[in-house]
């Protein structure tokens, strides 16, 4: 990054995982715009290599990572990939998920233990080899991308909102442990954002429900008060502000981002 390169993360270094499509590209967009250089992580290499080329338009760099974060072991190389490539890590975005939506009594174990890999101690790996850094930096910025699936009740997808209550509680936890190293750790809770998980998620509901994925369409509508699902690139805003400078009184939130959402 080039001392002449302007924006509100100039000179900033951050991972993010999961950006080769949705919630996490359009954040990847948001930092490369705001000057920042990146490493993009994610299992399909082909769609990283597009989001890369893309992203290194802006002007800033971008190293790639093909990693399955459900892989404990994949993750230090993360963060060290970042720090050999930009010599710190500033931003550390924990944005890829999964979801698997069936009514309670259809979970196996198989779905508890692939939703909490990658949704839960993905996130709480990822943070401990980052935090090592960001404590001999004395700065950081974490943000997880936790759900409003993570404050409240949902039917038919148990085991994702019991991964996005851990993301909550661990934001919280962390957040309080490191409060005065300079590092800010906050959730940032999407409803429902235009995605491919949220296409996934109608059809898995429609299949619970025993309706079509245009009713379920339909009744999340009802219950946005904007009635509408959310732009990927509204979440990239909202990830800007988390990670710059400027929010440095603002630890252990979750913060909600839903169009007003209504939780029945
Ligand atoms: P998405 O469209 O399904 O994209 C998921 C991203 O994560 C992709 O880049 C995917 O890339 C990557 N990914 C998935 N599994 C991975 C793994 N094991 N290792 C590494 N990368 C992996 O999902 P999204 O809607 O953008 O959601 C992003 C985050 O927001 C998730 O944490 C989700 O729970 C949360 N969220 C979404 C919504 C919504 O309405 N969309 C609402 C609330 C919260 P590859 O397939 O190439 O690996």
């Amino acid at each position: 990054m080039s001392a002449e390169t302007k924006g509100r993360l100039a000179g900033q270094s951050a991972l993010i995982t999961g950006a080769s499509r949705g919630i996490g590209l359009a954040i990847a967009r948001a930092f490369a715009r705001e000057g920042a250089d990146l490493t993009i992580a994610a299992t399909n290499a082909e769609r990283l290599a597009v989001a890369a080329a893309e992203l290194a338009q802006a002007g800033g760099r971008v190293e790639v990572a093909v990693a399955d974060v459900g892989d404990m072991s994949a993750l230090p190389g993360l963060v060290d990939q970042t720090v050999a490539a930009y010599g710190r890590i500033d931003i550390l975005v924990n944005n890829a998920g999964i979801y698997i939506g069936k009514s309670f009594l259809d979970y196996d174990e198989r779905d508890v233990d692939d939703t909490l890999a990658v949704n839960v101690k993905a996130p709480m790996f990822l943070m401990q080899a980052a935090l090592r850094h960001m404590v001999q930096q004395q700065y950081g910025r974490i943000i997880n991308i936790a759900s409003t699936a993570g404050k409240w009740a949902s039917r038919n997808q148990a085991v994702y909102n019991i991964s996005k209550h851990a993301v909550v509680g661990l934001t919280r936890c962390a957040a309080l442990e490191f409060a005065q190293q300079g590092i800010t750790i906050n959730a940032l809770c999407p409803g429902m954002i235009q995605t491919d998980m949220a296409a996934g998620l109608e059809k898995m509901h429609a299949q619970a429900g025993g309706v079509t994925p245009e009713t379920v369409h339909g009744a999340l509508l009802q219950r946005i008060a904007q009635g509408r699902f959310l732009d990927p690139a509204e979440c990239g805003e909202l990830a800007v502000y988390l990670a710059s400078p400027e929010a440095r009184g603002m630890t252990g939130q979750s913060v909600l981002l839903d169009g007003g959402m209504l939780y029945v």
